[in-house]
């Protein structure tokens, strides 16, 4: 028999992936999620997603923002534990004083060369699996060090003008697979092509989601989606399994959203708000 090219994700393959919660389990079980994101401006980029991996488990999670965001941050999410950096309006060294279970990097961080070095570091120096998204994607495409450094079986997840950024023009969905396989076999990691039908890319493996719907092309929505990949890393899902589970129960809150409130009224905040019952249409 020979592997299939591409695996269909729907409901049933959804329910595979699950874990069972413990009665025993204690919130060092789920794991310290880190969040490392927004620049002045876009401190609700590292809200959405703190709220997301809290959402879909996480037992901790830590913002780590720029100083204009400490505020904010406690305010809006007082469950979260906020690092600052040393500056004030974007990244420019990340000083942890702990080790994460898992890392979501990128969300409206801006691309400053301060915040690509700080970048560097992280990378070569991190071992947690971690969910690169928005301008660490941007940042990586502009400076190709990056690329040397990236972590193995980290999870990249580009819209269509982030991966074309990255990978250079391509002309059709089968030219933009072909050189993303190309691209995750030669770097290995996985990508995410988010977008109607969002693909996740491992080497020759095709997985393709099937929730999701247009209400979902709104501001933060992406966001919303590294908060919760990294809220599964944290729980030690694998890093393949949590990126295609992600995708699955990030478009099913989409799903469950517009279903009450039309396509045009999704909001990001409310397909964060929706991931509980995600989960509970599970089964
Ligand atoms: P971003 O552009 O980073 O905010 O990410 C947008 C998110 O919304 C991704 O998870 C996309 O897959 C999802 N999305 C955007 N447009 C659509 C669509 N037409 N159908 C389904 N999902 C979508
Ligand atoms: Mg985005």
């Amino acid at each position: 028999t020979t592997e299939p090219l591409a695996e269909l994700i729907a409901k049933q393959e959804a329910q595979k992936f699950y874990k069972q919660r413990q009665k025993f389990d204690h919130k060092g079980t789920y794991g310290h999620a880190l969040v490392i994101a927004g620049s002045y401006g876009k401190i609700g980029a590292a809200i959405l997603a703190s709220k997301s991996a809290f959402k879909a488990g996480a037992g901790l999670v830590t913002s780590f923002v720029p100083k204009c965001g400490y505020s904010i941050l406690q305010t809006a999410l007082p469950e979260a534990m906020v690092l600052t950096d040393t500056e004030d309006t974007f990244i420019t060294d990340i000083q942890l004083n702990f080790e994460p279970s898992a890392i979501a990097v990128g969300m409206g961080i801006a691309t400053e060369k301060k915040t690509v070095s700080a970048l560097v570091k992280l990378f070569s120096e991190t071992k947690a699996p971690m969910v690169i998204d928005a301008d660490a994607i941007n940042c990586i495409s502009e400076n190709k060090e990056l690329l040397k450094v990236l972590p193995k079986y980290s999870i990249l997840t580009p819209h269509l003008g982030e991966l074309e950024r990255l990978l250079g023009p391509t002309k059709n969905d089968f030219d933009r697979i072909e050189k993303t396989k190309a691209f995750s076999k030669k770097n290995d990691v996985i990508v995410i092509i988010k977008g109607a039908n969002t693909i996740t890319v491992f080497g020759d493996k095709l997985y393709v989601n099937t929730t999701g719907n247009p209400g979902m092309a709104t501001a933060g929505s992406g966001d919303v989606l590294s908060g919760v990949i990294a809220g599964l890393l944290s729980q030690g899902y694998d890093p393949l399994i949590a990126a295609v589970f992600g995708v699955y129960l990030h478009g099913s809150a989409g799903n469950i959203v517009s279903q009450q409130v039309s396509y045009e009224a999704v909001m990001a905040s409310d397909i964060s708000n929706a991931l509980g019952n995600a989960y509970l249409a599970l089964f």
